[in-house]
């Protein structure tokens, strides 16, 4: 894939605060309407510039890299984060920080992805994008896009960054990005975290939520993940869910494992069938990650009867996290090549803060 580089260089006298890399992939911050229809496609982000001058008056470096075809983000695919990722680790030591300008359908996704391809990240990767395109009088790109610029470049009294965390900023509100999930496809508010405080409120100020901010780590040098496996599922359960859907997910050739979204606090039918099939899963080698379709609460797998047995046949507990972060734990964890009891150890563990213990 190619790049397109634009540089803006800010119009200050004074030196610049921090350099920026802003890597624009897409979504409707940067759409228009295409001339003949009604639907909403990408259109070039040099255009997208011209319509946020403001940006030249902010007192930091901007180099916009954007992907040669920008992509509606439910386009988003696994081997794009991986190059994203790889962007992020070859400029790592040129730039202060990363914005990346992202669809909001699968940016949760590409936030849990990219949080986990990159360890020990010590400077902001920020994630945000527009529920209308930058172009209409009424969007909230600008204030997204230039609030989420100033979180990226926002330091503390030593000098290092506030954030060293991959986050979604979006409608004022800054979220750990392996937390978020999209909540709203209409109004500004597109995302919230619901097991995991703001990490700040933007206002008048920004307020920074402090003690639950990853720590900068200092020494710390970065390390780049590139293997993403894609045999994993969803498996989302309701009452009625025939044997016949469930035997055909989990017996799916060259699948690896399942994020079987359960009711509640971890719960699922006890029913013989419904069990043996888990067990005989589990037997095959599957990995079965139990995800609540609650958003708020957690899984405790034994709380009830109906998650005991999950627990005994050897489902893993996902704990408080999301779905779009456990699907892409997965790809990640299987990535890593190692044994069975490591994934599920790895799967058990909060990796990049996106699960409680
Ligand atoms: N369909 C768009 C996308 O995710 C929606 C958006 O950007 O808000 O790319």
């Amino acid at each position: 894939m190619e790049y397109k580089k634009v540089h803006i260089n800010p119009v200050s006298p004074e030196p610049p605060r921090a350099s920026v890399l802003v890597i624009y992939t897409g979504g409707t911050l940067g759409m228009v309407f295409e001339t003949k229809g009604r639907q909403l496609v990408p259109f070039d982000f040099e255009q997208v510039i011209e319509k946020v001058p403001e940006i030249r008056r902010l007192d930091f470096e901007i180099t916009f890299l954007t992907l040669t075809e920008p992509i509606d983000s439910s386009n988003m695919k696994p081997a794009i984060w991986v190059e994203i990722a790889q962007i992020i680790y070859n400029q790592y030591a040129e730039f202060d920080s990363f914005v990346i300008l992202h669809g909001t359908d699968t940016m949760a996704y590409t936030a849990s992805a990219l949080s986990y391809l990159l360890e020990n990240l010590n400077k902001p990767v920020i994630l945000t994008g527009a529920q209308l395109p930058i172009g209409v009088a009424r969007s909230d790109a600008r204030e997204n896009f230039i609030t989420a610029l100033e979180i990226a470049a926002a330091t503390n009294e030593q000098g290092h960054p506030i954030i060293s965390e991959v986050c979604i900023y979006f409608n004022s509100v800054l979220l750990r990005g392996n937390r978020a999930k999209k909540q709203e496809s209409s109004d500004f508010n597109a995302f919230h975290s619901q097991n995991y405080p703001h990490l700040a409120n933007a206002g008048v100020r920004i307020e920074y939520n402090h003690p639950y901010i990853a720590p900068y780590q200092p020494g710390s040098s970065l390390r780049l993940h590139t293997k993403l496996d894609r045999n994993v599922t969803f498996l989302k359960l309701f009452p009625g869910i025939c044997r016949k859907v469930v035997s055909s997910i989990l017996e799916i050739e060259g699948l690896k494992g399942v994020v079987i979204e359960t009711f509640g606090a971890g719960n699922a039918p006890t029913d013989h069938w419904f069990l043996d099939e888990l067990r005989m899963a589990i037997e095959r080698g599957l990995i079965l990650y139990n995800v609540s379709q609650c958003d708020g609460g957690r899984v405790t797998q034994g709380q009830y009867q109906t998650s005991k047995y999950l627990k005994q046949i050897g489902v893993v507990s996902g704990s408080d996290i999301t779905a779009e972060a456990a699907i892409t734990k997965m790809m990640y964890v299987f990535g890593t090549e190692l044994d069975s009891q490591h994934y599920r150890d790895l799967l058990s563990t909060p990796l990049r803060g996106e699960m409680s213990i």
